[in-house]
Order: C-alpha cells, then structure tokens, then sequence
C-alpha cells in the first residue's frame, strides 16, 4: 500500500471470469486508487458457491428456448456472503435503467457497490427479485457477458470518488458535466502539418480562454447532442 488513505468505496465484482477485470484494474489509475486504499475492490468467481465440486452453477431454461440461464442459489449465496449493511446490489443488463454520468456520480457517494455479472442468457429472475438493488445498462446493444460493463461501471462511478483522479478540476470540464461536451484539447507543437493551434490558447489571457472555452462546449453541445443541449438552460 503506497500510503495511508481511508477507503472511500468498496467494490465486489461477481462474475464466471474473475481474471478478466484483473489486467484493466493493475494498469490504470484505479490500480494507484487501490493501491493508496482510496478504494477497495474484489473480483470474485460465482463458481465459489456452486453446490457441486464441479463447479456448475448454470442450467437450461425452464420453458426451453436458446442458451443457459445463471441458476439462483450460487448466485445468491454469493451474494449474501458479501453484502453488508449498506451495500447496493447492482445487475449488469441490456434491459436496466441506461448508464448516465449523473448515475454515476451518484453512485460514487456510497459504501460498497457489489457488481453483479450474467452470463450466456442471464440469471435467473428470482435473483434479481430477491437481491438486486438496482439494474444497469451501459448502452442499447448486447455483450456475450457482464464484465465488461461492470468494468465500465466500475471506472466511471471510480473517477468520482473523492482521492481517485490526481486533478479534480478535470472532471468539471469532462462531457456531460451541467449537460456539456466537452471543449477541444491541444498540446505540443503549436503547429502540426499546417494546423495551428487556436491563437487564443497561447494568449496566457485564462479569462478569454474559459470563455473560448465555454463557447466551444455550447457550440459542439448544440451541433452534436441535441439532446443535451435541451436538457441543458443554455438558449
Ligand atoms: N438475454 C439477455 C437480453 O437479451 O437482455 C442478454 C444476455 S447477455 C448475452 C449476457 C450478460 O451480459 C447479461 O446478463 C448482462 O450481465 C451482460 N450484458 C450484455 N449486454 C449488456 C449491456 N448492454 N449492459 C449491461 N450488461 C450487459
């Protein structure tokens, strides 16, 4: 542990590959995050509370049809041993409310965030009945598992937690702040095959350059995201 920080969120993940989220999590500033103890996190296989040595812990769907379904007991043992008072139980799934920074942010104010990941044609419904708090989508389309969006989830609710992200200010300029895109970036050359770099970013003048700035966002914010933009009180 690189210092002495108190954890501010702990996150469970549980999934039938565990290792999957293991590289993503190392090498990225999330890595540091845990590292420091601002967070805590566990990848944990569902497979740990199947009711045989062999480890199966799916079965075809009752009323037939295509696929496997995650059967309810493992999954809610493992469940059960990690929940505490307080944690939020959250199903990853195509049909759940859709992921949204504001979500995001949000969630980033709790304790402990237990991820639940499907597999093959999901979990049983009993589970999501009895256990999930909440069900989230990260987008209309559909993945062959749930540990890529839990490992979306995780970053973007991590990035809000105070002690994650080395300069805090960068998430008031990021997209979908107060309902804006964010503005275009430059560095180093000035120039580049032709291309200069706005004037008024080499000014040093930081009061024109926020409103260059602010310009650009509404600008992009109307031309690009309509539905931001009437969301947004920027007419
Ligand atoms: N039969 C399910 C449906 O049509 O909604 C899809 C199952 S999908 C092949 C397997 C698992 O991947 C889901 O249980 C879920 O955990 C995850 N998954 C796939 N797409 C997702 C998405 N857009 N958002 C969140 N989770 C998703």
């Amino acid at each position: 542990m690189e210092g002495a920080a108190m954890p501010q969120l702990r996150v469970d993940v549980l999934s039938l590959f565990p290792r999957m989220l293991a590289g993503f999590v190392d090498e990225s500033v999330l890595g540091r995050a845990i590292r420091s103890g601002v967070l805590e996190f566990s990848s944990r296989s569902i497979r740990e509370w199947a009711e045989d040595r062999h480890g199966i812990v799916d079965d075809r769907p009752f009323g037939g049809g295509a696929g496997m379904v995650l059967r309810p007991g493992p999954v809610c043992r493992a469940i059960d041993a990690l929940r505490g008072e307080g944690s939020k139980v959250i199903y990853l799934c195509p049909d759940g409310i859709p992921l949204r920074a504001q979500l995001a942010e949000k969630l980033a104010e709790e304790r402990h965030l237990i991820l639940l990941c499907g597999h093959y044609e999901g979990i049983d419904e009993r589970v999501r009945e009895r256990s999930v708090d909440l069900e989230i989508s990260i987008g209309d389309y559909v993945l062959t598992n749930g540990v890529l969006p839990a490992a979306v989830l995780l970053d973007a609710v991590a990035r809000h937690v105070p002690g994650v992200l080395g300069n805090s200010q960068s998430l008031r300029q990021d997209s979908f702040n107060e309902n804006l895109l964010t503005f275009p970036q430059y560095t180093r050359p000035a120039e580049f095959e032709g291309r200069r770099v706005p004037e008024i970013l080499l000014s040093g003048d930081h009061k024109r350059i926020d409103d260059w700035r602010k310009q650009q966002q509404l600008e992009r914010t109307r031309c690009r995201r309509r539905d931001l933009w009437e969301m947004g009180s920027h007419e």
